[in-house]
Formats: C-alpha cells, structure tokens, sequence
C-alpha cells in the first residue's frame, strides 16, 4: 500500500462527499489529506508507526483514521458505504462542461438522474427547472454540454492509444503465426486525438491469427478477410490488418495513412506490393516521410527535410511544479527526478498569487520557495536550476508580479488561467498586452485547451505570433497530454513569423517530466527542428540567454541566429 494508492483513495472519498454533502468542507478536509499524503516524502505505515500520522498539517481526526484503515486493511468501509449509495456512472456526468460534483449530486438526490441519458431526457422534459438553482438557461446550457460530451464519445488521447497499442503489440510478439506486428494508423500518425487502434500484422495465416487475437480482445469480428476489429479494455475499437510478409510495407503505410497522403503517393507510385514502406518511398522517387507528417499531400512534396526533433535533444526543461503551489513533489523530488533524467538544467516555475486555486505564491511564498531551492541546488549539481514562475496574465493583460518581483527570477511563463469567456478581441488584447512586458520569456497553453473536454479561448493567433516573434517571447509546446498547446497545426504559421518554441512538461509530479515525450511528439507533427527550439540549447547558452535578456530585454538575442 504505497501513499499514491491511499492518496487516491481519499481523493475518491472527496468526490463522494462532494456529491453527497451540502457542505463543502467535508470534502476538502479530505482532499486536503490526500494532497498531504501524496507529498510524503516517506511511507504512511512509518508515520503510523511513530504516532506522527495525526500531528501532519492537513490530517485530520476522521481522515487519519481512514488512512490507518486504508494502511491496514488495503480498503476503506467509509468509501464502499459511498460507492454503494451511487450507480457507477455518475461521473460520468462530469463529461458534461459546467456540471461540478455539487449539482450532479443534487440531480441524483431530487431527480433520480444519475447517466447522460436521463439527464437529456429531464431536460427535454423540462424537470431541471424545477430545482431551485436550474434555470431555463441553465437547462439549455447542458442540453449543448451533453451533445458536446456525445460528440467526445470514444475519442480518446493520444496516451490511450499508445498504452493500449502497445500492450497488444507485446502479446502479438508471442503468437507463432505471426511474423511481425506494428501499430499504424492515428496513434502512429501522432494525432493529438484519436478514435481507435490500428495493427499492421505480416502473416501467411490469417484464421490462426484470428483465433489467438479472440484471446486477446472482446467482440472479435471479421470486417474482411484481412481486417478484423475488436474492444480492448472495455472502451476501445482495436482493428487488425493481415498482410502477407512480402506485402507488409504497403499494409502499414496504407493504414497509417493519412488517406489523402497515402492516395498521394499512390499516385505515384501505383499500388504494387512492397515488404517495406521504405521501399515505396524508393521506388516514388521522394524521401522517406515519417509518420508523424503525413497528413496531407504537401507533405511529400516538401522538397527539403528537416530533421525533426527527438526527446534526447533536450537538454533540460521549464514549467515545472513543486508543493509550493499545486504541484505533488517537493523541490528536492522535482529537482532530483529532473537530475535523474540527466538535463542539464531544469526551471521551476509555482504559480503566482492570484491563482489562489492552485496555491499560487504571495511574494512571501516566494522567498521561502527561493530559500528552499538555495538549501537543495548542490545537491542536484551539475545540474542548474533557474528560478522562474507561471504568472497569470491578468484579465487587462497585466502580469500578476510587479516589476521588482519580475526582475528576481530568471525566467517568466505567463499563462492565463482565468476569465476564458472573453471576447476574441479582449483576449487577443490581453495577450498582446502581456508580451509587452519586458520579464515574459514564455507565452504558456496558448489557448487553454483541454482537450475532450474544453475548447480553448480564441484570439487572433497572427496578431499574437508577430508580437511574440517582435517581443522574443518564445511560445510553449506544453506537453501535457490533455492540452498538447499550441497546437501542431498553428506551428508553421508562428514560425513563418519567426516565433520560436520551447517544450515543457508542466508537471505537477515527478512522473509528469513524461509529457515531454508527448511534448515532442507534437513538436514532431509540427515539423519542427532542434534549431527551433530552445530547450535543445546546452546549459551555458541557455544561462547566458536568461541573463542577457533580463538586462536587454526588449531586444532579440543570438541564440536562435
Ligand atoms: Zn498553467
Ligand atoms: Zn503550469
């Protein structure tokens, strides 16, 4: 039983208590505890052991006494008591924009409602009114959030595909018939979104094969002779693809796609079989174009290559969370896992006061945050660590620090975590009037997406581009799996203008450095080089940047000549 599985557990009994309970802090004093769990830097059971468990910040009489159960037994009666109260799906109304745990608690309790279903029918009905705080506007606007919650059905991110992908790649590996087996389709394509799993399989025995995937995956069907489809985990359509070893190649390229590229180079090349997609590329007269950019014809008639950028060019990384705002590990866990990763260097970056949401950092905090990494940094050397933050751009684009602040850190993310309502034009203004402050050196989530669940703001992104590129302001490619912003397809645009990038995890836990994979990804799809982005630059140049443009700071530095 390590602290993240207690964590969780707590955190499950918030949302529970969240629905069940008028009074909100039941439900934080327990997700308080799980935050304090989560930041132990040694086991649960220790600290019950030593007595210690009740005298933490944040442990309370009822939640030490979960946790000690939790510790024990593997189990909690509390949550089982909670669970049994409410049908499975219930969170599942949460897919629906705007719809917290308070509602959907009140939805249940007075209406019965507890899948999108019933809700879409209560609305229809016209029942939601009845409630007091459920106007008919209120109706309306979860009517559209459901039919937007529907159209998100069985999309899923980029990270499930792969998870699930590769999971059935290891297991195909075993199954004598079959020769070699590789994922295609929008997982090997990289897109941000995709809707199911595609495997390219080179055997001479189809119906062998058919046999042992029955094994593997649910609902197993023939589409065609070569193409069966099933469910993997419940959740995902997985589809197979027979090929005879010496027609592999044209298999995983045609199911890799994209249509309009593979019907491109089709063109070409006609549709004689080949063993590789390299052959194809050979015999097309192009040079090969990795997965990742083949979405359109323009990609293969892009004269010149670039090399893309892989995770290994990165040298270190900015936007980085610690416990001093909302992060899970504590600076010395962020910085020894950044170590562990051999960067070079890596950026800490809390947030600023007035994401009180997030735990965001008086000027107060800040010393102590400061001081904190001052006691840890040797321990992490060689490695540097920059001092930075992730401000909010406030709603008249002001940064959330006065200058005297700014000027102490080595680096400025600015990001905008409130007010997305605002026009295009407000907002497009806000931001230009952000990267009018001489201390930003990153524009954070462009547009404040999540994706499957929140559309990002609108703004003018040439507008925006032009300044960030007059400014110096480099734009982040956050990597976060649910955000992946800026998006790939704006890149060329930005870049055109002569923006140039960084790739940061904006990680809230050690495990979280891993959205740099997904970062890069991106960063691949968008046709990017190292050249172009800043995290690929050693550790000197890096420092040197920093200091300079502190100093000149208006002014576009060499790094990216
Ligand atoms: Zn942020
Ligand atoms: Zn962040």
């Amino acid at each position: 039983m390590d602290k993240w599985e207690v964590a969780r557990t707590l955190e499950e009994i918030a949302r529970y208590v969240e629905l069940s309970e008028p009074n909100r802090f039941k439900a934080l004093a327990f997700e308080k505890a799980a935050r304090a769990i989560a930041a132990l830097d040694r086991d649960p059971a220790d600290l019950i052991a030593s007595g210690d468990l009740q005298k933490m910040p944040g442990i309370g009489k009822t939640t030490a006494s979960v946790v000690e159960e939790v510790v024990r037994t593997g189990r909690s009666r509390y949550l089982e008591e909670l669970r049994k109260q409410y049908p499975p799906g219930i969170f599942d109304l949460l897919r629906v924009p705007r719809l917290g745990l308070k509602k959907i608690g009140l939805l249940h309790d007075k209406l019965g409602i507890s899948s999108l279903d019933e809700l879409e029918a209560a609305c229809r009905a016209g029942r939601l009114t009845t409630l007091r705080g459920f106007g008919e506007k209120t109706q309306q606007k979860i009517l559209e959030g459901i039919a937007y919650a529907r159209k998100r059905e069985s999309h899923f991110l980029l990270p499930v595909g792969i998870e699930v992908g590769e999971a059935i790649r290891e297991q195909l590996a075993q199954i004598d018939a079959i020769e070699s087996a590789e994922i295609s389709g929008s997982v090997r394509r990289r897109l941000e979104v995709i809707r199911n799993v595609n495997i390219a399989v080179a055997t001479r025995d189809p119906q062998r094969v058919f046999k042992a995937l029955s094994k593997l995956v649910a609902d197993l069907e023939t589409i065609d002779p070569n193409t069966f489809k099933g469910i993997a985990r419940n959740e995902i359509e997985v589809y197979f693809h027979m090929a005879k070893p010496q027609e592999f190649g044209s298999t995983l390229l045609r199911t890799t796609g994209s249509e309009e590229f593979v019907h491109a180079l089709r063109e070409r090349v006609g549709d004689e079989p080949a063993e590789t997609e390299e052959d194809i590329f050979e015999r097309a007269g192009v040079p090969y174009v990795p997965p990742e950019r083949r979405e359109n014809a323009d990609d293969l008639r892009r004269k010149r290559r670039r090399a893309l950028v892989k995770l290994e060019d990165l040298r270190g990384t900015f936007h980085v969370h610690t416990t001093f705002s909302d992060g899970r590990n504590t600076v010395l866990e962020m910085l020894s896992a950044a170590r562990g990763r051999g960067f070079q260097y890596v950026g800490l970056s809390d947030h600023s006061k007035s994401a009180f949401y997030a735990g965001g950092l008086s000027e107060e905090g800040l010393r102590q945050q400061q001081a904190e990494i001052a006691r840890h940094e040797h321990e992490v050397m060689p490695m540097r660590v920059f001092r930075g933050t992730e401000a909010d751009i406030l709603a008249d684009g002001r940064i959330d620090y006065g200058a005297e602040t700014l000027a102490s850190f080595d680096f400025v993310i600015a990001s905008i975590h409130s007010r997305f309502g605002m026009s295009k034009e407000e907002m497009t203004e806000r931001i230009l009037r952000a990267l009018d402050n001489p201390f930003v050196t990153f524009l954070g989530h462009l547009t404040g997406r999540l994706l499957l669940s929140r559309d990002g703001y609108t703004i003018e992104f040439d507008r925006v581009f032009e300044k960030a590129a007059g400014r110096g302001v480099m734009i982040e490619i956050n990597g976060n799996p649910r955000r992946l912003d800026i998006d790939w397809r704006l890149v060329g645009r930005a870049l055109d203008r002569g923006v140039r990038f960084s790739i940061h995890p904006d990680a809230h836990s050690i495990h979280e450095y891993n959205a740099l994979i997904t970062g890069t990804w991106a960063a691949r799809k968008a046709g990017l080089s190292p050249r172009e982005i800043f995290n690929t630059k050693p550790v000197d140049e890096v420092a040197t940047y920093l200091e300079e443009r502190k100093t000149a700071s208006s002014k576009r530095l060499k790094v990216f000549d």
